[in-house]
């Protein structure tokens, strides 16, 4: 059940965003009301009604390790006032999506850019948080870096991430040197161009990581097979009119459902149980120690109870689609989506 990646996107739109209306009100109150505890250099906070524009969740990539014609790695876009972009991985080909947002006559969502502010321009991705290291995640840094860069980003990318993220980062630059050394003899670029990234790695017990006047991103520890703590993260990104929660890979884990509370949108990597229990048994162990069934996400969806639940990084496993979303809607009455490419929610 293939379909146009953006074909859907305006019933998206309007689904997320009537089970919204109501919490978000919510929410804003709360946070006019809370004295802010950060030291006096924190950046002052928008609030919600300042917005231009609601803070939007967009899929660039909603794909897993298997290759699947409709799904780009995975990778999670936050934009916050039709301003600032923050992205959550950055999997095989995620940019591409971009595209289609041009072409379908959506490129007002994302920032304008310089010199053309109506061109699709990915100089706006210049700040990346990952969950971790596994390739499905990060395959898409050289072209975040790179890509960017030709195309005149005034800025390095920054990145957050566990402990090996500048390993990964310096490696993709050494990798491309000799792209980079053509480029800089043949195209209009500054030397001093930004073609690198500026890593920050956030340990195991990462907490807050980033703020600005219009997010405050936390980090926590998830359960992913056989990393450490320290080394596969979920993020809460709180805006000043929702806040979002993205699971990255993960088994159920408490610490997921302690720091996914009060999410009004909740994306969540989902692996169908028909699936995994066609699999070998070794294989079975091995995806209930890193991945989430639908079973086992309907359980933290009702204890979350978010607004919207997205399932993104579908581990089918084999099952079709529909069975993956038969077996999700048997088990939880709540709203929620199976995210494609180039869904948008907010
Ligand atoms: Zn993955």
């Amino acid at each position: 059940m293939q379909t146009s990646p953006l074909s859907n996107l305006n019933q998206r739109v309007a689904r997320a965003s009537r089970g919204l209306a109501m919490t978000l009100t919510t929410v804003s109150a709360l946070l006019l009301a809370t004295p802010s505890t950060h030291a006096d250099d924190s950046p002052q906070q928008v609030s919600a009604e300042e917005l231009q524009a609601p803070t939007r969740v967009v899929t660039l990539g909603t794909g897993t390790p298997s290759i699947d014609a409709g799904r780009a790695g995975t990778a999670t876009a936050v934009i916050v006032n039709q301003d600032q972009v923050y992205l959550f991985d950055a999997g095989s080909g995620f940019m591409q999506t971009l595209g289609h947002f041009e072409a379908e006559g959506k490129r007002d969502i994302f920032p304008p850019t310089s010199p053309n502010p109506n061109a699709m321009l990915p100089t706006f991705l210049d700040k990346l948080f990952l969950t971790h290291l596994d390739s499905d995640h990060i395959l898409g840094i050289p072209e975040l870096l790179l890509r960017g860069w030709v195309l005149e980003r005034q800025q390095p990318v920054r990145i957050w991430g566990p402990a090996g993220t500048r390993t990964v980062v310096d490696g993709v630059v050494e990798a491309y040197q000799p792209d980079i050394q053509h480029r800089l003899g043949s195209l209009p670029i500054s030397e001093e161009a930004p073609y690198t990234g500026i890593v920050e790695e956030l340990g195991s017990d990462p907490g807050t990581v980033y703020q600005d006047r219009y997010v405050t991103v936390s980090a926590f520890n998830v359960d992913h097979g056989s990393w450490e703590q320290g080394e596969a993260y979920g993020y809460r990104i709180e805006a000043p009119d929702k806040t979002i929660v993205i699971s990255g890979d993960t088994r159920p884990s408490p610490n997921l459902l302690e720091h996914a509370k009060g999410a009004d949108i909740l994306l969540h990597e989902v692996m169908s149980v028909a699936g995994m229990e066609a699999m070998s048994q070794d294989w079975q162990n091995y995806m209930l120690d890193a991945h989430t069934t639908t079973h086992q996400l309907a359980e933290i969806a009702r204890e979350i109870d978010p607004e919207l639940l997205v399932m993104i990084h579908p581990l089918f496993l084999g099952a079709p689609e529909e069975v993956l979303l038969e077996e999700m809607q048997a088990a939880y009455d709540g709203n929620v989506v199976l995210a494609d490419d180039g869904d948008v929610f907010e």
